[in-house]
């Protein structure tokens, strides 16, 4: 159990390329490949003559040329923006100025994640591969028009209905959004096509993050459309091996917490010793989110007290 079944990749992608990749749904995607975005970032365009976007993107000149060219004589309605990363957001301040439709998110980014020994790392990271970023970075400048929320119906027309689901956990202002008519799901990096998300504390939250993965699981829908990677095309047993595999992942660290692997550096060592080196640093941050995760639970304490950090020592609290 735990494994995420295997996903093909996307052959071929053809950036800026329209795809109609259902009877309501376009896609096109951004040229901004990286370990986070795989192969870029999937914008979403559903409906016809009315329309929505979804997640606008990178701010690339190309990005936004495709666009431009896909959405002529559109009109865009509303344009959804599942959270306020780099790869998602940016161009939506473009596009609503050059159609006059209102952003719809959650609302603007929460706190934004202050980690001292970041920079190290990443400059290490860096010597050897100069051309993978190494963050996901924040679009603090993004704020929507209009605060959805949760369940509510975001935007419709004649032939879609858009509405909002709340999913907490990547970021602590992630939506999801549905699509009803085709009991189709935008995911965002909530859920991704081809890999797990990262959950990087304090705006990551995996106690959050597993309660939205449930709700999600709970809604029961015919496919998921994620940012990145390829679309979920029977999402229950992907999602119920997902949710598996970050529980799994749970008890791995507590396991080593009892055994003495106490701090965040040598619990990565351990588990993720069959990965490659320049992902130990996202690795350290998936570690420390169900460390605050298993805090918060009482099943493992800080050594000497005060709030999880990466340079915590844990221990098993004494009964
Ligand atoms: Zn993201």
């Amino acid at each position: 159990m735990g494994e995420i079944p295997f996903v093909e990749p996307l052959n071929g992608v053809r950036y800026g390329a329209v795809e109609q990749v259902s009877p309501l749904i376009r896609r096109i995607i951004a040229n901004n490949p990286s370990k986070y975005s795989y192969r870029g970032t999937g914008t979403y365009i559903v409906g016809h003559g009315d329309v929505v976007v979804i997640d606008p993107g990178p701010a690339l000149d190309e990005h936004r040329d495709a666009l431009t060219a896909a959405l002529k004589g559109e009109r865009v309605r509303a344009i959804l923006v599942t959270h306020c990363h780099s790869d998602h957001s940016p161009l939506a301040a473009w596009l609503r100025e050059s159609t006059g439709a209102p952003t719809i998110a959650f609302g603007p980014h929460g706190l934004v994640a202050l980690d001292d020994d970041d920079d190290d790392d990443e400059d290490d990271a860096a010597e050897t591969e100069p051309d993978i970023k190494m963050k996901e970075s924040i679009d603090v400048a993004f704020v929507p028009d209009v605060c959805a929320v949760d369940g509510s119906i975001v935007a419709s027309s004649r032939d879609w209905t858009m509405r909002a689901v709340f999913t907490p956990g990547h970021t602590s202002n992630h939506m999801c959004f549905a699509l009803d008519e085709e009991r189709a799901l935008f995911t965002g990096d909530h859920v991704m096509g081809w890999s797990t998300t990262v959950v990087s504390p304090p705006d990551g939250d995996m106690r959050a993050y597993i309660n939205s993965l449930r709700k999600v699981i709970d809604r029961n829908d015919r496919i998921l459309w994620p940012t990145h990677g390829n679309p979920v095309t029977d999402p229950q047993p992907f999602l119920a091996a997902y949710l598996a595999h970050r529980l799994e992942r749970e008890a791995q660290v507590l396991a080593q917490v009892r055994n003495d692997v106490r701090t965040i550096s040598a619990i990565v060592k351990v588990l993720y010793s069959n990965v490659h080196k320049g992902l130990h640093k996202p690795a350290g941050r998936s570690v420390l989110s169900h460390l605050v995760k298993l805090v918060a639970d009482g099943a493992v304490a800080v050594d000497g007290g005060g709030a999880p950090s990466p340079k915590s020592t844990f221990v098993v609290p004494r009964k």
